[in-house]
C-alpha cells in the first residue's frame, strides 16, 4: 500500500525526521490561505506540489516554488484542472484532487537516501547517494556505482558507525554529519517498525550555511512509502491512510469480496484459486499466445456470493474477450465454483467465450452442475488439463477478436 507524501510527512515528522512545515489542501482557495499563512509566519518561498502516488512531479510541473499567495493560487489552480502525466503515470494521467502547501527551503545539496527490502539479499538495506533529487534513476542507470548500498543486520540493524561512514562517503561536514546519522538511523527504525517494503526521502537536502546553522540543516523535502500489505492488519493507523481514489476501482472491489485481483494489460480473463496456480496459468496462456488480462486468485475459502461478484468484475472489464476458469480443488470444492458460473450466466451473461477446467474436491458434481446448465451457457467449453484449457481460450479468443 503506498501513501501521499503529506502523510509520509506526518510519519517522518512523528519519528523525529526533520521536515518543513506544510498543509494538505484540496481547492485553490485553500491553498491560497496555506501560503498567506506560511508566509505570514516568515517564509520567503512557498511550494506547492501535487498528492498523487506517483513520481516525477518536479519534472511534470506538479512541484512549483512560489514567492506569495496569489501565486500558490495560480499553481494551484493549474495543478487541479490538469491531469499529471510523468514517466510514473499511466499514458492518460492522473487527476490531481489534494495539494501540499509546504514552506519552501533553500538547497546547498541534494542527497537520496532510502531504506528497503532487497529480495536477492535478503535484508532490508539503506540505499544513499549524493547526487539525489529528480534525476535519480538516471544515475541509477548509468552509473550503479554512484549508489551506496548497506545491507542492514536483521538482529541489530543499521549500527551507528555505518550510520556515520554513510554520512562522510556522501560529503556531509560538521554539524551537518551528526544531523545525516539522525536521518539514516530513524529513517531504519521507521521502515522497520511500520513493515514498509519501502521508505525514500528524495531529496533530502541540506540547507545552505547560515549564522544559526553554519554547517546548513539536513531536511527531508519528499518521502515515498511502500507497506508490505500482508503486514497492514498490524498498523490500523497506517491503513487508515489509505486513498481508495488512487486505487484500481475493480481492485478495491474485488479486496471487499476477500478476492485478490490485479489488472494486467491483456484480454484473457483468468479466474484461479491459488497465487501458484494464478501464475502457471499466466505463464500458459502466455506459452499459447494469449495475454492475461488480470490475476484473479479466489482463494480458498470464497463464498459462491464472492465467486459470481469475481465473475461480474472480470466481464465488468471492456478488454477481456475470453475467460479462462482454472479451479484445483482443495478446500475450495468445485460444486461451488461451478453454481457460480451457472450463477453469473443468468446474472450477468457471458458474451465471450468461457473455458473451465476444473479438478479435485467435489468435481463430479461440479461437473454434472456445468453439463445439465449447457444450454444457458453457449460459450461455454470444458478442458480436460491446463495445456487443453490455455489452448482453448486463446483459440476460441483468436476467433472472437
Ligand atoms: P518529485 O519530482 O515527484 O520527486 O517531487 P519532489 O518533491 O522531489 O520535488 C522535485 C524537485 O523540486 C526537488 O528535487 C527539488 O529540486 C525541487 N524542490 C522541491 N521542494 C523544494 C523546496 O522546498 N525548495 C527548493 N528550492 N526546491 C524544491
Ligand atoms: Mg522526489
Amino acid at each position: 500500500m503506498k501513501i501521499h507524501e503529506f502523510q509520509a510527512r506526518e510519519l517522518l515528522d512523528t519519528a523525529g525526521i526533520p521536515v518543513p512545515k506544510s498543509t494538505m489542501v484540496q481547492s485553490a482557495d485553500a491553498a491560497e490561505a496555506a501560503a498567506r499563512a506560511l508566509c505570514d509566519s516568515g517564509s520567503k518561498m512557498v511550494v506547492v506540489k501535487a498528492q498523487v502516488h506517483a513520481g516525477g512531479r518536479g519534472k511534470a510541473g506538479f512541484v512549483r516554488l512560489v514567492k506569495s499567495a496569489s501565486e500558490a493560487r495560480v499553481a494551484a489552480e493549474f495543478m487541479l484542472g490538469n491531469r499529471m502525466i510523468s514517466a510514473q503515470t499511466p499514458p492518460e494521467g492522473l487527476e490531481v484532487s489534494r495539494l501540499l502547501v509546504a514552506d519552501a527551503v533553500e538547497i546547498a545539496h541534494e542527497y537520496y537516501v532510502a531504506v528497503l527490502v532487497d529480495r536477492a539479499r535478503r535484508t532490508n538495506t539503506l540505499i544513499a547517494c549524493a547526487e539525489g533529487g529528480v534525476d535519480i534513476e538516471k544515475v541509477a542507470h548509468e552509473r550503479p556505482d554512484a549508489l551506496i548500498k548497506l545491507a542492514l543486520d536483521p538482529l541489530v540493524g543499521l549500527q551507528p558507525f555505518q550510520a556515520r561512514s554513510v554520512a562522510l562517503a556522501l560529503g556531509f561536514k560538521g554539524k551537518a554529519i551528526g544531523q545525516a546519522v539522525h536521518v539514516f538511523t530513524k529513517l531504519c527504525a521507521l521502515q522497520r517498525s511500520t513493515d514498509a517494503s519501502l521508505v525514500e526521502v528524495n531529496p533530502l537536502v541540506l540547507t545552505p550555511a547560515t549564522a544559526a546553522h553554519p554547517d546548513g540543516q539536513v531536511l527531508a523535502i519528499d518521502a515515498k512509502f511502500d507497506f508490505d500489505d500482508n503486514a497492514l492488519f498490524r498498523h490500523p493507523l497506517i491503513r487508515a491512510m489509505k486513498d481508495p481514489t488512487e486505487e484500481n476501482p475493480a481492485e478495491l472491489r474485488a479486496e471487499s469480496f476477500g478476492l485478490s485481483y490485479v489488472a494486467l494489460d491483456g484480454n484473457i480473463g483468468c479466474l484461479v484459486n491459488g497465487a501458484g496456480l494464478a501464475m502457471s496459468t499466466m505463464d500458459i496462456i502466455k506459452l499459447h499466445g494469449g495475454e492475461p488480462a488480470n490475476f484473479l486468485d479466489v482463494g480458498g475459502s470464497a463464498t459462491e456470493e464472492a465467486v459470481t461478484e469475481a465473475f461480474r468484475i472480470i466481464l465488468s472489464d471492456d478488454r477481456v474477450q475470453g475467460v479462462l476458469v482454472n479451479i484445483f480443488g482443495g478446500i475450495m470444492q468445485c460444486d461451488r465454483i461451478a453454481r457460480a458460473i451457472v450463477g453469473a450466466a443468468k446474472t450477468i451473461g457471458f458474451q465471450v467465450p468461457l473455458v473451465v477446467r476444473l479438478e479435485g474436491t467435489n468435481v463430479a458434481q461440479a461437473r454434472a452442475i456445468l453439463e445439465a446448465a449447457r444450454e444457458e451457457i453457449p460459450t461455454m467449453q470444458t478442458a480436460t488439463d491446463l495445456t487443453d484449457a490455455a489452448s482453448k481460450i486463446v483459440a476460441a479468443v483468436a476467433v472472437a477478436v
